[in-house]
């Protein structure tokens, strides 16, 4: 099935779940459970498997996969959620994702670029908050030249050092993310984006490849960052078999982050009309991804909040532990728009972190002051 079947069917389901008393509801199919138990039990599939659980998909499957990754989440990191404050540094980028709002031929983007005293700033004032730590996420711009970034990373950790900085500025060559490494960064953010070449092609221009973003991934954990790929969960083309190679590269490729958000239309972009990802499949996939990986540092991430209004709190009761509010000034805040109609871009970082406090109390759960560190068991 398509994306688009996956969310016709997503939405009639919803629909006729609601309407039906506990029991009245039809009994989960027993090869369903067949595969959700061994998922539980032998944390791995195969690819046909992962498929048949994606097309299985049934708001009953959905909740019966939350609770056993939530009781998983539960057993290694308990009721505490991790909190990274994200400093989106610029939105110049040399790069033409399909998909993305901040693609170098969108000329209606207005770009920014901080400065290194604007981002120790941003550090600042996220660590009197509560931040330990920092994620530093970009557009692809040459300005950040290695030299630069090695000045930033001693700064940060010279004055934070009980804090952990996270890079996501995209592809660089190995010797780059070793000098950064050396320099002080102790994690990467690289989203695999779909563990299908071709999938991948259709959503990039031809100067991207798939296999420089795997190289890429494999060089960073080669190198000792705690590492993150991850993908957009309805995205331009996906169907259940593009899901479930990402599921099988994230089980065999064992990233220590995994980000998973549903794809959003940024009108500027080639998929502008495309309808978005839905948080009912990005939560599920999220359960099946703890149940794959139980140590897995998972976010519930703004897409997630932007496209449902309660879609984040859905997502650490789905098996996340993650949240990442903006620690951004507030005036580039709608410069970095990655797709239409972020959230959270008018509020101050103290704002943010307070409603997402509120909101993680509100389902039981309590935001903590911590590195928040890969559990290895
Ligand atoms: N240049 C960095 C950061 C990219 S932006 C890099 O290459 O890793 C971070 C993530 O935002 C991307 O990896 C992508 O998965 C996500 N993203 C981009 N456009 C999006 C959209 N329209 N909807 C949802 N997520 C999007």
């Amino acid at each position: 099935m398509d994306a688009l079947g996956i969310r016709r069917r997503l939405l009639f389901e919803k629909a006729a779940d609601s309407n039906l008393t506990a029991k009245e509801q039809p009994a989960m199919k027993k090869d369903l459970l067949k595969l959700i138990d061994k998922l539980e039990q032998t944390h791995s599939l195969t690819l046909e498997e992962y498929e048949s659980l994606i097309d299985g998909y049934t708001p009953q499957a959905a909740r019966c996969l939350a609770q056993k990754a939530s009781a998983l989440r539960q057993s290694i990191y308990g009721n505490t959620v991790y909190i990274r404050g994200l400093i989106e540094i610029s939105n110049i980028c040399k790069n033409d994702c399909y998909y993305c709002g901040i693609r170098k031929s969108n000329s209606s983007c207005r770009r920014y670029r901080l400065t290194l005293e604007d981002i120790l700033d941003c550090c600042g004032q996220g660590y009197a908050l509560g931040f330990r730590t920092f994620v530093l996420q970009g557009g692809e711009d040459g300005f950040f030249t290695d030299e630069i970034l090695e000045r930033l990373l001693s700064a940060i950790k010279n004055k934070f050092p009980d804090c952990a900085v996270t890079l996501s500025l995209g592809e660089r060559t190995r010797e780059s993310y070793q000098r950064l490494f050396d320099a002080g960064a102790d994690r990467y953010l690289l989203r695999h984006e779909t563990a299908d070449p071709i999938h991948y092609g259709s959503l990039h221009p031809r100067e991207l490849s798939y296999e420089n973003r795997i190289a890429c991934l494999k060089q960073l954990k080669e190198i000792g960052y705690q590492t993150g790929c991850g993908f957009m969960v309805g995205s331009p083309g996906q169907t259940a078999r593009h899901l479930a190679e990402d599921l099988k590269l994230i089980e065999t490729f064992r990233p220590h982050m995994c980000g998973i958000g549903p794809f959003i239309p940024h009108q500027a972009t080639v998929y502008g009309d495309h309808p978005p990802g839905t948080a009912e499949l990005t939560c599920y996939l999220l359960s099946v991804i703890r149940l794959i990986l139980p140590s897995v540092l998972l976010p519930a991430t703004t897409a997630l909040g932007t496209i449902d209004p309660r879609g984040r709190e859905k997502g650490i009761l789905s098996g996340a532990n993650v949240v990442m509010p903006n620690l951004s000034p507030i005036s580039v805040r709608k410069k970095y728009e990655l797709y239409d109609n972020k959230i959270c871009t008018g509020d101050e970082a103290a704002e943010c972190l307070q409603c997402l406090k509120k909101r993680m109390a509100s389902i039981g759960y309590q935001i903590v002051i911590d590195r928040g560190d890969y559990a290895s068991l």
